[in-house]
């Protein structure tokens, strides 16, 4: 097992596995599991949990996975995003590797696209990955499989857009129609405010890409005295 590690100035990420390879913050561990299904309810005006509390809900209201607090438990799911901490990273603009304040110059928050991604794919996007550091961006291309051919860029505003997340529908059993159950779509992107939110689950939160430039990665590391 390894221990989750509190951020610090001096060492970054969080954790790392076996000692050398960095976990990003947002990284799910295999010990953590989504127990959202065991108290969710239909009702008529959407979504709610039995025993709700405050932190089920964004400051929008709308209604989010809950996972089981393991973090630093089993080993990294490298393809799984935890989604409490993606939410937090993109609240706040943390980076998505230490969770420290990400990179903000006069051109905007450093963010990463997996390409081959031009302006006209991210101007107006909404976007899933959270913003990087300037010292983590060369990790997260380094570790994300679908970050390793990645487009750096920088975004002035990043409004929240919504979420990608699952639709809770009803349903019947044909054998015995008296039996309801939870059925779980595929997760979507759900615009905040639409028809469809309240009977969504929240899984990643978006935010807008806007006023973005496309940026040299490896040239404002060389300028800032790091390496790639
Ligand atoms: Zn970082």
């Amino acid at each position: 097992m390894t221990t989750p590690v509190p951020p610090t100035a001096y060492r970054r990420p969080l954790v790392e596995w076996r000692g050398r390879r960095p976990v990003p913050y947002i990284t799910a561990w295999s010990g953590e599991v989504d127990v959202s299904i065991n108290d969710l309810r239909y009702g008529a005006r959407g979504l709610i949990y039995a025993n709700e509390l405050p932190s089920d809900r964004d400051q929008r209201g709308g209604l989010w996975e809950r996972w089981v607090d393991d973090y630093g438990t089993g080993e990294p799911a490298w393809r799984n995003v935890h989604s409490e901490r993606q939410r937090t990273c993109m609240e706040q603009m943390w980076c998505q590797v230490c969770a420290r304040p990400a990179s903000r110059t006069h051109k905007g928050y450093l963010f990463l696209a997996g390409g081959p991604a031009t302006l006209g794919d991210m101007e107006g996007t909404p976007n899933g990955q959270p913003p990087l550091c300037l010292e983590c961006a060369p990790t997260a291309r380094k570790l994300c499989p679908h970050l390793r051919e990645s487009v750096a860029f920088r975004a002035r505003k990043a409004p929240v857009w919504g979420v990608l997340g699952s639709l809770i529908a009803l349903e019947r059993s044909r054998l015995n129609p008296e039996a309801v159950r939870l059925r779980r779509s595929v997760p979507e992107f759900v615009k905040d405010g639409s028809r469809e939110r309240p009977f969504v689950l929240g899984s990643q939160l978006l935010r807008e890409m806007r006023r973005v430039t496309v940026v040299d990665l490896d040239a404002e590391l060389a300028a800032a005295g790091l390496t790639a």
